[in-house]
């Protein structure tokens, strides 16, 4: 945590002061609390065509401002959440806000073509209702599903798998794109890309972060993109930060791309701002 602080400047709270345990109850009593006292907000990262540098989406990330916390980490809070089962009705809330969002900036004009990213985890999609939920949001916010993309970890496809692909099917034949995120991290699994309906590959940004200098990690990718091709799959490339990053990955022919590289993810009036007069286009034709 110490190392993110200074990083990404979450104030996680006096460490040395308060022990593991303290801070793990006071997170938890604090999520409780969190929604009703409108502590959430999303930031929005742009993915990017390399290519055009067109912006072809944007992911929506939580943010959590505690009262007595101050900024806590996703990677902090959002394990707590999944525990005390908080996290459904937080997922809801993202779900509702990003994409009432992306309707919002269809009807402003310019962005009919961007698609919102939005994070699923996995008590989400053992919810039953789930996929009627999302189709709830889409029908009343009047965002096309073709521009919502739902990014899963690979960790959520352990338990009643049969369902989840059932809802997932369903998501797809909506018109919903469905995305492996964190691809090639920890709990990485051939099988997770073939028996789930996925249309998009988000490679983890463990295996980006050196690949102009780790013939490895190179190769991992490389292959990635090749499995990626094999099974008509899009690509997109997490955590990139430097040039030699981009430089690398369009030589293996990979352009989709999200990270610092472009732009760190945005609380809302920034990232309007960051995206005036940029080109948009579609992130996969259909
Ligand atoms: P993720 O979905 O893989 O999101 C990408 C994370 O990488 C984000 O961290 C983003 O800020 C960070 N990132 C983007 N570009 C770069 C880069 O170039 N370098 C580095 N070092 N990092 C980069 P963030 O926002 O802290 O979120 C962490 C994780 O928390 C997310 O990983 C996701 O798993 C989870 N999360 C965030 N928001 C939500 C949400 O609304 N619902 C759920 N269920 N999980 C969420
Ligand atoms: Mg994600
Ligand atoms: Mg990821
Ligand atoms: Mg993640």
């Amino acid at each position: 945590a110490a190392k993110r602080m200074g990083r990404n400047q979450y104030q996680l709270f006096n460490e040395t002061l308060k022990s593991a345990a303290e801070q793990y109850l006071l997170m938890q009593q604090g999520l409780e609390t969190a929604l009703a006292r409108e502590e959430f907000s999303l930031v929005y990262q742009p993915q990017i065509d390399s290519r055009s540098g067109a912006v072809i989406g944007a992911e929506a990330l939580l943010r959590w401002n505690s009262a007595e916390l101050g900024f806590v980490s996703p990677q902090d809070f959002i394990p707590i959440a999944e525990q005390n089962g908080m996290i459904r009705q937080i997922g809801e809330w993202v779900m509702l806000e990003a994409v009432r969002q992306a309707a919002a900036w269809i009807n402003q004009g310019g962005y009919d073509k961007m698609q919102i990213s939005v994070n699923v985890s996995a008590s989400q999609l053992s919810d039953p209702a789930f996929s009627y939920k999302v189709a709830s949001v889409l029908r009343s916010t009047g965002l096309p599903p073709r521009l919502l993309c739902l990014e899963f970890t690979e960790s959520v496809a352990i338990r009643d798998e049969e369902h989840i692909i059932a809802m997932c099917d369903e998501l797809v034949s909506m018109g919903v794109t469905l995305a492996v995120d964190d691809f090639g991290s920890g709990f990485s699994s051939m099988r997770t890309v073939t028996a789930f309906p996925f249309q998009f590959i988000k490679i983890d940004r463990s295996l980006i972060y050196d690949i102009d200098r780790n013939p490895r990690n190179e190769a991992v990718v490389r292959s990635v993109l090749e499995l990626a091709d094999r099974l008509n799959m899009y690509v997109l490339a997490e955590g990139v930060e430097k040039l030699e990053h981009v430089n690398m990955l369009q030589q293996l022919g990979c352009y989709y791309i999200q990270g610092y590289y472009y732009a760190r993810p945005m609380a809302l009036e920034v990232f309007e701002q960051w995206m005036q007069n940029r080109e948009i286009n579609i992130k996969y034709p259909s």
